[in-house]
């Protein structure tokens, strides 16, 4: 994540809707990936751009004013009212229950976070939204967290096109409850959209046969049984075999998982390597795109966290030891993304 500042200088993040120095209005461009200072009229917001003469004025989100505060712009050619993420979604859980508002702003938080990555790395154009028109999210509730829900267990998981989720996961106590019963290492609200959305671009990225042999050359052959792998992978347990070979224990249920792991591990790294570079912890130049570089200045980044969280006594945020055989297919899915948006034809702006 980049650093944004206000036009008097104050630093504000990514969420932020007021400047709390100044007071003044602040917004999410996701055509430009800036932070707009200024004023909101109704539902416009006119950016102060520090030249007295010139102001620029942008349609909001309609989901800003609503408990969901969304802080994210449409460009005026845009005839939604919802912003590139919020107009994704298609199901939010019933909001008469206490607990589903802070759940379904945490989902849309994350959500957004996700989108500005897929934007930065142009998988996304915010100027296309129509590119991922067939792109929609589910957030479901099950028995666990509501006993009025008929449904005994929301699964989390991507079918063509439409990503579903379990809004209990916005909850701190329900994530951390599955990470133990799971025995998993890391398990965030960021993660399960990072995991799902490799799903869906694995549509997109391996839409050939000459596509898809390169992938079955790397992760396996995705035509397996999915069914069945995933049925012997939780009768099993975890093994020990997967050691070396993939990212998480989950990665080794099916080719299909392995990808969607390893495609979240890829843009954790993305995001998490920016806010480094942003904030001077490293002097990786994402211009100078190179992934061996790239990767060797993860690994010394990944070493400064976890130190830095056991002197405050906390455990380590990248508790991940990656192998060469993962190595190898983080390599691949970088070309596979450079490939794929060199692929994409950009209409003239
Ligand atoms: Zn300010
Ligand atoms: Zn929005
Ligand atoms: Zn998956």
């Amino acid at each position: 994540m980049k650093r944004f500042y206000c036009v008097c200088g104050e630093e504000v993040f990514f969420y932020d809707h007021v400047c709390k120095s100044c007071g003044r209005d602040l917004a999410y461009d996701p055509q430009i990936g800036t932070m707009w200072s200024g004023e909101l009229v109704q539902n416009r917001f006119i950016a102060h751009t520090g030249d007295k003469k010139q102001s620029l004025d942008f349609s909001v989100c309609e989901h800003r004013s609503a408990d969901v505060g969304c802080n994210w712009l449409l460009s005026n050619t845009d005839s939604n009212c919802q912003c590139i993420a919020c107009r994704t979604t298609r199901t939010i859980p019933d909001l008469s229950h206490e607990k589903n508002l802070n759940r379904w702003f945490r989902l849309e938080r994350c959500k957004r976070q996700l989108f500005q990555t897929l934007i930065a790395l142009r998988l996304i154009n915010a100027r296309r939204p129509e590119q991922i028109a067939n792109l929609q999210f589910d957030f479901l509730e099950d028995k666990r967290s509501n006993p009025n829900i008929d449904l005994e267990h929301v699964l989390t998981g991507h079918s063509d096109g439409l990503i579903t989720l379990n809004a209990a996961e916005a909850d701190e106590g329900f994530l951390h409850t599955m990470k133990e019963q799971m025995q998993e290492r890391y398990r965030t609200l960021l993660g399960h959209f990072r995991h799902e959305i490799g799903h869906y671009f694995w549509g997109k990225l391996f839409a050939t046969d000459d596509q898809k042999a390169k992938f079955r050359e790397v992760f396996g052959d995705e035509r397996e049984d999915y069914n069945e792998a995933l049925e012997r992978y939780y009768q099993q347990g975890k093994q020990n075999h997967w050691r070396g070979r993939y990212i998480t224990p989950y990665a080794s249920s099916h080719p299909h998982e392995d990808w969607a792991e390893t495609w979240a591990h890829y843009l954790h790294i993305v995001d998490t390597l920016q806010t480094a570079q942003s904030y001077g912890l490293s002097v990786y130049d994402p211009q100078e795109h190179n992934f061996d570089h790239w990767f060797s200045e993860w690994h010394r980044v990944t070493q400064v966290m976890n130190a830095l969280n056991r002197s405050m006594g906390v455990s380590d945020p990248y508790p991940f030891k990656v192998s060469d055989i993962v190595q190898g297919k983080l390599r691949f899915i970088d070309e596979t993304i450079a490939a794929y948006v060199a692929s994409i034809k950009t209409p003239p702006e």
